[in-house]
């Protein structure tokens, strides 16, 4: 029996068109695309069924609403189908990916991302492998778990970062190897694919846009602009922070400011600034008023996994401490543990 995947479309640069202000998703067009791939109507391939989501959006107009409307998708056609793959700009994409491996508790099927840098409209594109290669790996069933497959890679969703404005192999992830390379073979890395087992049936969390916020330090910052964004409003911040998770010390002037969060129960989840390596809190001087104000350490966790964590978590309604304790736990393979 032929496997049965779904193609959830829900924009991005592989079924854009061209128009007077740049490239933009149409409704249809994508579906007029794929006919023009024999590909996609091969023996080999498995069956396959398109779902375009309302409205088409370029990744940077995607929210948490959509996220939401992305998961909703994926579980009302749960059963009927061996595996999805979602066709997504690039833009945001591994927000997108690391958003859905929080939201799908306990998926067993395998969820593709996937999307081009060139549209399908035009020569070159490098979206009719990355469609057909997610779609056999789809298929294959060995990646149950949110993936992003791009250039010949299949890297774990919540651990990809868009690291190309315009190459081919624009995704990578520093921290994890990748989970299959696509060669004249799809050769999975068995190691790389272990994860805590899966327990019951799918369920889909809740996801609320939480007021969260990113901070990234740089040399020269004056702590003291940022003050007025620190109102108990904001339940959590990512702070990008140099090196092993350190941040200049202002002349003092941020001490207040990493009190005050604290007296207003915002967590603040020190990420680094390098795409490779871990943060250590207390390593260095420079982070010692992190470890001291409770500041919670991102470990090796890209910007967009401690995001997407964040709202996850808010979402589900854990305490501040609880979402503490949480975000230096792996709950998704999206860090590593001590
Ligand atoms: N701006 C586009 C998007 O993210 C870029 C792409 O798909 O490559 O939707």
């Amino acid at each position: 029996m032929k496997k049965r995947i779904c193609i959830l479309y829900t924009g991005g640069t592989i079924g854009m068109v061209p128009t007077d202000r740049g490239y933009a998703p149409k409704p249809g067009a994508l579906a007029q695309y794929l006919k023009a791939i024999p590909d996609l109507a091969s023996p080999e391939a498995p069956a396959w069924e398109l779902v375009e989501m309302e409205p088409l959006l370029d990744s940077s107009n995607i929210t948490v609403r959509e996220w939401r409307a992305i998961g909703q998708a994926i579980f009302d056609h749960y059963d009927r189908f061996d595996g999805f793959v979602v066709l997504h700009g690039t833009d945001t994409m591994a927000y997108t990916a690391s958003a859905l491996s929080f939201m799908l508790e306990d998926l067993q099927k395998p969820v593709i991302f996937t999307g081009s840098q060139i549209p399908l409209c035009r020569m070159r594109s490098d979206g009719r492998d990355n469609l057909i290669t997610s779609l056999l790996i789809a298929a294959q069933g060995r990646a149950a778990e949110v993936c992003l497959y791009f250039g010949g890679k299949l890297l774990r969703g919540n651990r990809a970062t868009k690291r190309s404005a315009d190459g081919l192999r624009a995704f990578s992830s520093p921290n994890y190897p990748p989970l299959a390379m696509a060669g004249v073979e799809i050769r999975y890395d068995q190691a790389a694919l272990a994860r805590p087992a899966q327990k019951g049936p799918l369920a889909l969390a809740p996801f609320e846009a939480a007021p969260i916020g990113v901070l990234k330090v740089f040399p020269g910052i004056q702590f003291g602009l940022f003050e007025p964004i620190l109102t108990e409003a904001l339940r959590g911040i990512v702070l990008e922070t140099f090196g092993a998770g350190n941040i200049p010390d202002g002349g003092g002037a941020l001490l207040p400011l990493i009190q005050k969060a604290g007296k207003n129960g915002t967590v603040l989840v020190v990420c680094s600034q390098c795409g490779e390596g871990s943060v250590h809190l207390g390593a260095y001087a420079t982070s010692a008023p992190l470890k001291a104000s409770g500041a919670v350490s991102g470990r090796d966790m890209t910007t967009e996994a401690a995001v997407a964590k964040l709202y996850y978590l808010f979402s589900k309604g854990h305490s501040a401490a609880e979402v503490k304790r949480l975000m230096e736990q792996d709950l998704r393979g999206e860090l590593t543990g001590e």
